[in-house]
């Protein structure tokens, strides 16, 4: 990671290399933090941050699962975002924020902590290489179940929910495939290790529904709309395992992997390897995202 100016802590900007916690932090040994990921595009109208409102939304209602008031209002978590990132000098970039348990007392239960609060901002491009938005990544089905709603709730982006996610994409990466397909726990299709997931089928879109364990991605959301504008039906519901070889198309929504295709899933070609589809949906939310053009009043400029 190329290193920045500034990190935003607590309200103030502090130097890049003076961003620090103390060793002893709640969030360092129980997972105790909440978190986002956001992009700025560089549109071809100036750049801008995309559903910054509706990222710090469930960033604050991630934290409240776990009883947890942000210190920080959305407005002011917003404001803070756009600093940052000028402070950087970017236009492009990831924003990252993170509310988090700090220092203050090290047993299990994390009310008595702090609650404290940063964002960062880095360079980063396409997630998983700019091809294979084109051409499509080959994932396979994970032996790891995704978290369930009961144990550690999927629909809060809490970063201990992540040590499940990382479980799934060492397998994957190492098995040789981009990334994975979790099940949850009814072996039901979920999503990814850090996305959401699309099926086609005919002139009808699937997609897992908020009783399948999934984080409500944004992206999702954003997704949805271009769909159904397309003139696509789109369901949400329980998708079973044996759909993913009966699909004519998959592909993964988020914030990290934009719209990228499913090629393969198991070395079994999906559908008949074409996904005019998704590469339709593709090139409207890149309308949005690279060319600036703003139908749902989703891109904040700055
Ligand atoms: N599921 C998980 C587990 C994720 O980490 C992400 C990325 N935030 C998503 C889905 C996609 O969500 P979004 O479109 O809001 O980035």
């Amino acid at each position: 990671m190329k290193e920045l100016n500034t990190i935003w802590m607590n309200g103030k900007l502090v130097p890049w290399n003076e961003a620090r916690i103390h060793v002893l932090s709640h969030v360092l040994h129980y997972g105790s933090s909440f978190f986002e990921g956001i992009r700025s595009y560089n549109t071809e109208k100036g750049p801008a941050v995309l559903a910054l409102t509706e990222h710090m939304e469930r960033l604050v209602h991630s934290a409240k699962i776990y009883r947890t008031d942000s210190p920080y209002s959305v407005e002011e978590l917003n404001r803070a975002a756009i600093e940052t990132i000028r402070s950087n000098n970017l236009k492009a970039c990831y924003i990252r924020p993170l509310l988090y348990r700090g220092f203050g007392e090290l047993g299990v239960n994390p009310l008595t902590c702090p609650v404290d609060a940063l964002i960062a901002v880095w360079e980063w491009g396409a997630y998983l290489g700019e091809e294979s938005l084109k051409n499509g990544v080959d994932v396979h089905v994970s032996s790891w179940t995704r978290i369930t709603s009961n144990t550690v709730p999927g629909l809060s982006k809490a970063g201990g929910g992540y040590l499940n996610a990382q479980l799934a994409k060492i397998d994957a990466i190492q098995n040789g495939y981009a990334d994975a397909i979790m099940l949850d726990q009814h072996q039901m299709v979920s999503e990814g290790s850090g996305a959401n997931l699309f099926f086609v089928k005919g002139d009808t879109l699937y997609t897992p529904g908020i009783g399948s364990s999934i984080l409500i991605g944004i992206t999702r959301n954003i997704v949805l709309r271009i769909a159904a504008d397309l003139g696509y039906k789109v369901v949400e519901t329980s998708i079973p395992r044996g759909f993913i070889h009966t699909a004519d198309e998959i592909f993964y929504t988020g914030t990290a992997i934009e719209v990228t295709p499913i090629r393969s899933v198991d070395k079994v070609k999906v559908g008949n390897g074409s996904f005019p589809v998704t590469l339709k949906i593709q090139e409207k939310f890149f309308d949005i995202t690279r060319r600036g053009n703003d139908p749902y009043n989703l891109l904040t400029f700055f």
